[in-house]
């Protein structure tokens, strides 16, 4: 079959090593030649902060962060970097904190060290998000792409188990959209399936232990190559519906990515028979849709929309919005009534089997 695409490597540096945050970030500091960084987050990694504040120059540090990047703390957050005079953002924690960098980088051109606390994989994406009088605006621009991701598997460990299992199932929720997203390809596919062989016996591995740190590292490696195939192929049916969730209708981001996927998933399976037999093969299982839905609840993620706060009345303008914003690269074809039939089904965690 003639192999014909065109693919765009992001350019980062990744520094992986349980235990060696604090010897990492001040390696990628001097190596980007900055000595007077940004502080963003922190508040799970104490010992981290101790060390680094200690061993750098630490211009400024912004300990509290706030989910889905408020628009007035992003501005005072780039005032405050000018203010100081840094020349690098380090940001210590989940989505909220990189994201929260992201929008400095974005407004200032400083380069920023990612070093993630959960699994979110934002530090693996050019990916900005910032909400303003309730409404989630994002882009892409090359400047917030972290320059370097620090991943240290003792910080994820003291995830409780719950926001772990929903965050590692975000994770995954990136190396399944990918497969069908506008710049799918086969340097992404491959990503995602390694992702995906990575992400699914960790979760398994943390549910068994939610200290074991070979788990916390298989999830964290499996996090980062679903991001950047995410980050490489755009966003596909299943990101475009969590993002209606969660923009329009408040849902918690990582538990509403555990929840849709396999319903998505049973939707595109049939007209893309590859990408589900790679999924299936990840999960060890026949049935991708199946066991997606199976893995959901044995980690523990939530079992339906409907515990997440959404409503029948919802539906059919979450279907709406969502139907317009579904990428033509979807293998099977959407329409309303479609997406709402399926978030119906999510709504009330039914079966995908049925
Ligand atoms: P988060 O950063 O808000 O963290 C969730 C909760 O976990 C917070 O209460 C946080 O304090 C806590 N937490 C973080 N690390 C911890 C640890 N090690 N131990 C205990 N508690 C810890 O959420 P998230 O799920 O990491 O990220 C979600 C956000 O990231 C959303 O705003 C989402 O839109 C964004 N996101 C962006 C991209 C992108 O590419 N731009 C990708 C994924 C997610």
């Amino acid at each position: 079959m003639e192999i014909r695409f065109d693919h765009t490597t992001l350019g980062q540096r990744v520094l992986f090593g349980a235990g060696a945050a604090a010897t990492n970030i001040a390696a990628a500091l001097r190596d980007l030649g900055a000595s007077r960084p940004l502080l963003v987050g922190g508040s799970h990694a104490d010992q981290v902060v101790d060390e680094i504040s200690t061993e750098l120059d630490v211009a400024g540090h912004i300990g509290e962060v706030v989910q889905h990047v408020p628009a007035e703390r992003a501005r005072a957050a780039v005032a405050l970097a000018r203010e100081v005079d840094a020349d690098a953002v380090v940001a210590i924690g989940g989505g909220s904190a990189t994201g929260l960098a992201k929008i400095v980088a974005r407004d200032t051109g400083l380069p920023v060290v990612a070093v993630p606390t959960t699994f979110s994989g934002s530090e693996a994406t050019d990916i900005w998000g910032m909400t303003q009088d309730e409404r989630k605006t994002t882009g892409t621009d090359p400047r917030v792409l972290p320059r370097v991701v620090v991943y240290d598997a003792t910080l994820t460990q003291g995830l409780p188990p719950d926001l772990a299992a929903h965050s590692g199932l975000n994770a995954l929720a990136h190396a399944v959209d990918s497969l069908w997203a506008p710049r799918a390809d086969p340097i992404n596919g491959a990503l995602a399936g390694e992702g995906m062989r990575a992400l699914v016996p960790g979760l398994r591995g943390l549910r068994a232990d939610a200290e074991d740190l070979r788990a916390h590292e298989q999830v964290l490696y499996g996090t980062y190559l679903s991001g950047v195939a995410l980050a490489s192929a755009g966003a596909g049916m299943h990101h475009k519906i969590c993002h209606v969730l969660g923009g329009t209708f408040n849902l918690p981001h990582a538990q509403t990515h555990a929840v849709v996927l396999p319903y998505v998933v049973a939707y595109n399976a049939p007209a893309d028979p590859d990408s589900a037999s790679r999924i299936a093969e990840a999960l060890g299982t026949p049935d991708a849709a199946a066991g997606l839905w199976d893995l959901a609840r044995e980690v523990g993620a939530p079992g339906s929309l409907g515990e997440l706060g959404l409503t029948e009345d919802d539906v059919d303008l979450a279907a709406e919005l969502a139907t317009v914003a579904i990428p033509g690269s979807n293998p099977e074809p959407v329409s309303e009534e479609q997406v709402a039939t399926l978030l119906r089904s999510a709504l009330r965690g039914d079966d995908v089997r049925r």
